[in-house]
């Protein structure tokens, strides 16, 4: 299938410093939510503006929907950086700036302020909203003429729990809506864990890591054990084959089943004081990622 989006080599210095983006070679399924990752500094923005065309690229090339890029640029939403709107004027009045200028009908209007649920307050002025309707706001802006690709550039900083949790039901919601891919830059791990089907890591301007979330985080499960003989109850599961590591009081159990570990153990005449399945988490695994790479 062709892909939404899909860079080779990108790279991008500024001036005589490291290149902010190295390397850089992405692919995005389409109808992903992708959670491109990274710490501060990591690449993500200066990514993000190479593919939408604000910034030119050192190398590289990038392909949207399978054609060279800018030919497709239209099809292409972006909220990038906080979004400027203006204060005194309403929600609707707002969007509407942007509908005269992509020539589109003013139903459209109505279209994303419901998809963003901003509805209720379209003709309040922007000047009232929370931060968190300014940000549904700049979503309504980039969701105008009907994108298939949608950039937002961390859409939660700076929110507080209810515009967090509104904004996840909000990006769970766009790709349900139509053939729309989403691209969604964070550094909030448990964030994106819980809406994403798809995460790029950037580290220092590379990319270390591309992989349905699902494949990421099944398949690896672990098990924390323990007995009231910790040192033996480890020999014997290294013995019968598995990866152990001693934590400070427990031990863990590599890629393994518990009932198998009980029933091991307790044949073996070991009393179980501790028994319980360790799920891999995004955040452990970006932490193994960014450790193997320094
Ligand atoms: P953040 O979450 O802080 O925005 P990021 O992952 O988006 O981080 P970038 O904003 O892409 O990171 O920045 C990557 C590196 O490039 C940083 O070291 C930054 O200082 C540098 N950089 C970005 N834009 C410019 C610019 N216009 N001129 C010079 N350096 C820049």
């Amino acid at each position: 299938m062709i892909a939404a989006l899909e860079t080779h080599g990108l790279t991008k210095a500024f001036g005589k410093a490291a290149p902010a983006v190295n390397g850089v070679s992405l692919n995005v399924p389409r109808r992903a939510i992708y959670g491109f990752l990274g710490a501060n500094g990591a690449g993500k923005t200066t990514t993000l503006k190479l593919v939408l065309g604000l910034l030119r690229a050192d190398a590289g090339s990038i392909r949207l929907f399978g054609q060279e890029a800018a030919r497709e640029r239209g099809r292409v939403g972006s909220l990038i950086e906080t979004p400027s709107s203006y204060d005194h004027l309403t929600g609707r009045e707002n969007l509407d700036i942007t509908r005269i200028l992509l020539g589109l009908e003013r139903r459209e209007i109505g279209r994303v302020l419901a998809i963003v649920d901003l509805a209720h307050a379209a003709d309040q002025r922007v000047g009232s909203y929370s931060l968190g309707m300014r940000q549904r706001l700049g979503i309504a802006r980039a969701l105008l003429g009907d994108p298939r690709l949608l950039i937002l550039d961390e859409p939660t900083n700076g929110l507080d729990p209810d515009g967090i949790r509104d904004m996840r039901v909000l990006l769970r919601r766009l790709p349900e809506a139509g053939d729309v891919t989403l691209i969604v830059s964070s550094h909030l791990l448990s964030e994106v864990e819980q809406v994403a089907t798809h995460v790029g890591l950037l580290h220092r301007g590379r990319l270390l890591l591309e992989s349905p979330l699902d494949a990421l985080l099944g398949g690896i499960a672990s098990v924390e054990v323990d007995t009231d003989d910790r040192v033996r109850a480890a020999t014997i599961l290294i013995d019968a084959g598995f990866a152990v590591t001693a934590a400070s009081d427990k031990l863990l159990v590599a890629a393994a089943d518990p009932a198998e570990i009980a029933a091991l153990l307790m044949r073996e005449g070991q009393r179980l004081s501790h028994l319980t399945r360790h799920r891999p988490s995004l955040e452990g695994i970006y932490h193994r990622h960014i450790a193997l790479a320094a």
